[in-house]
């Protein structure tokens, strides 16, 4: 199938409230502009290089989400233009964000992205770090703006394993904004599921999905 008729089969089964990010990276732009042209305006991408060259070279209106570990000798680069940052996985990261927002005169959006998955390799705060921080007011920004949480389940196929941690995202995220964000209206997104899990995702609560290879294919790397 075209990435039209993805995309197009894809939206069909979101309800309407779940925002989708189409994942294009390592894709090129005649990729995207498919998906442009199919209406898709949010994209994310995961290295820095590689989103301010398709940036450059596509149409201003699309709003570009970094989704991958960021470096923080990077933040610089995407500052200028980037809509929301997935991946805020520590306070010197922020803090370099809140940085670089300012010197360009805005805000940034971010996601805390949250450790839920019982693999070593995923990024992210613990729970209880991330409610220590808070407590020691150690996550208040003036230009970096925190909308919501993200996370990334265990890569397995067993679906409960998936349904619990995604789970446990929502009810962090329950937490926080029945509490130290609750008099923050901006603090709504949970960034959760990907192609293989986005569906379950949805019914523990997403309202963000990230959706790549089902929209565009395998990737090559
Ligand atoms: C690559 C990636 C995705 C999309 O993965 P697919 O399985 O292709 O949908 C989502 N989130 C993050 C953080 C990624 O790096």
């Amino acid at each position: 199938m075209s990435i039209k008729q993805n995309l197009k089969e894809l939206k069909s089964k979101l309800p309407k409230e779940v925002a989708l990010v189409a994942v294009s990276k390592t894709k090129p732009n005649s990729d995207l502009e498919e998906a442009y042209e199919e209406g898709q305006r949010v994209f994310g991408e995961n290295k820095v290089q590689e989103l301010v060259q398709k940036y450059e070279d596509l149409p201003k209106d699309i709003q570009w989400h970094f989704i991958g570990h960021l470096q923080k000798n990077k933040v610089k680069y995407i500052a200028p233009f980037v809509d929301l940052i997935h991946s805020a996985d520590s306070i010197s990261l922020l803090k370099e964000i809140d940085k670089r927002a300012k010197q360009n005169y805005k805000s940034i959006k971010v996601l805390l992205q949250i450790y839920i998955a019982k693999e070593e390799s995923k990024f992210g705060f613990e729970k209880e770090e991330l409610f220590n921080f808070i407590e020691s007011k150690e996550l208040q920004f003036e230009n970096v703006t925190i909308v919501g949480v993200m996370g990334m389940a265990t890569n397995t196929d067993d679906k409960e394993v998936v349904a619990r941690e995604f789970g446990e995202l929502k009810s962090i995220f329950e937490e926080l904004k029945s509490g130290s964000f609750s008099n923050n209206p901006e603090f709504k997104e949970i960034s959760m599921g990907m192609s293989g899990d986005y569906e379950i995702a949805i019914k523990q609560g997403s309202t963000m999905i990230r959706v790549g290879s089902t929209i565009f294919g395998h990737r090559n790397y």
